[in-house]
C-alpha cells in the first residue's frame, strides 16, 4: 500500500493506493501559500486516513504539474510561488510521513497509472498523451517510465505542429497546444462564429454535423497528429493513449489526427493505434503509488 498525492493547480488530490486500485482518496483547493503549510496538512490527513483504514503504506508518491530532474521541481507555471526548485526532500519532511517519497511529473505518472492498471496493461511501450486546459505528454519504453535530462521526455504541448498557426501562451506560435487544447479549441471556434461555448459543447456540435465545430476538430485533430508522428518516429512506441478531460472526443479527433500521423510518420512505425485512457482523474494517483512502489523495489 502507498500513499499517493497529485498536486494540481487548482487542488491537491491524496489517496492511499493498493495494487492500482485507490482504497480512499480526498482532496483540497491548493492555496496560494507555500507548499510546506499545504504538505504539512495533506500528510496529517493521509495519516488519519491511513488510521481509518488500518493500513501501514510504505511510500509516497507525488505526481507534480511540472518537470523534476535533479532531485527538484524545476518549474511549474500553475502553482504559487514557493513550489518550484524545492528538492523532492524538502517534500518529503513537509509531509512529515517518515517514509521514502518518489515524486514525477503527472502526466508521466498518468502514463504510469494506466501502464499499471488501465489501458496500458499488457503494453510495454506506449506515449501517453493528456489532453485537457494543456497538452502534456509522458512515455513508457520497455516497461520503464523516460525521465530524460530534464524531466520532460515525452512533452510535446509546446511542440510547433504549424510555423504560422495561433499564437501560444508560451511566446511562440502554432504549438500544438494553443491548436489542440481545450480552450484553443474554443478560441478557435468563437473566431469562426462569435459564440462563446465549451469544447464539450463544440464537441456535440461537430458530431451533429455543424461545419465550424468539425473543422476546429479536425485542425486538433492534425496538431495532435504531428505529435503523434515525433513520438512514433524517435521512440517506436505500440500505441498512443489519450486521456484528459479532451479524450472524450477522440472520435473526433482520431480521422484526422490518423491522417495527419499516415502523412508524416515512416512505415516501419505504423499503425500506431490511439487508445483512450481507461482511468480517467484517478491515473496521476494511481501512477504515483506505482511509481513508489518501483523505487522502493529498485533502491
Ligand atoms: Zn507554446
Amino acid at each position: 500500500m502507498e500513499y499517493a498525492i497529485d498536486v494540481g493547480g487548482t487542488k491537491i488530490a491524496y489517496a492511499l493506493v493498493e495494487e492500482g486500485r485507490i482504497v480512499a482518496e480526498d482532496r483540497m483547493e491548493t492555496e496560494q501559500e507555500p507548499p510546506a503549510a499545504q504538505l504539512g496538512e495533506v500528510g496529517r490527513r493521509l495519516q488519519a486516513m491511513a488510521r481509518r483504514a488500518k493500513a501501514k503504506p510504505n511510500a509516497v508518491g507525488l505526481s507534480l504539474p511540472g518537470p523534476v530532474a535533479r532531485d527538484t521541481l524545476l518549474q511549474a507555471p500553475n502553482l504559487p510561488k514557493g513550489w518550484v526548485g524545492q528538492k523532492v526532500a524538502d517534500y518529503a519532511a513537509m509531509l512529515n510521513l517518515g517514509l521514502p517519497l518518489f515524486a514525477q511529473r503527472d502526466a508521466l505518472m498518468g502514463g504510469l497509472g494506466e501502464y499499471a492498471a488501465g489501458a496500458g496493461k499488457g503494453l510495454q511501450s506506449f506515449f501517453y498523451i493528456t489532453l485537457g486546459t494543456g497538452i502534456g505528454g509522458g512515455l513508457i519504453l520497455d516497461g520503464r517510465p523516460v525521465l530524460g535530462a530534464d524531466g520532460a521526455a515525452g512533452e510535446v504541448g509546446h511542440f510547433q505542429a504549424e510555423a504560422r498557426g495561433p499564437a501560444c501562451g508560451c511566446g511562440r506560435r502554432g504549438c500544438v497546444e494553443a491548436i489542440a487544447a481545450g480552450p484553443s479549441i474554443e478560441r478557435a471556434y468563437r473566431g469562426r462564429t462569435g459564440l462563446e461555448i465549451g469544447a464539450r459543447e463544440i464537441a456535440e456540435r461537430a458530431r451533429g454535423g455543424e461545419a465550424a465545430a468539425l473543422a476546429v476538430y479536425r485542425h486538433a485533430g492534425r496538431a495532435l497528429g504531428v505529435a503523434c508522428a515525433i513520438v512514433a518516429q524517435v521512440a517506436n512506441p505500440q500505441a498512443v493513449i489519450a486521456g484528459g478531460s479532451l479524450a472524450q472526443s477522440l472520435d473526433l479527433l482520431q480521422p484526422s489526427l490518423l491522417q495527419s500521423l499516415r502523412q508524416r510518420a515512416w512505415a516501419a512505425n505504423l499503425p500506431l493505434p490511439i487508445l483512450p485512457a481507461q482511468l480517467g482523474g484517478p491515473a496521476p494517483l494511481i501512477g504515483a503509488a506505482y511509481f513508489a512502489r518501483r523505487g522502493i523495489e529498485h533502491n
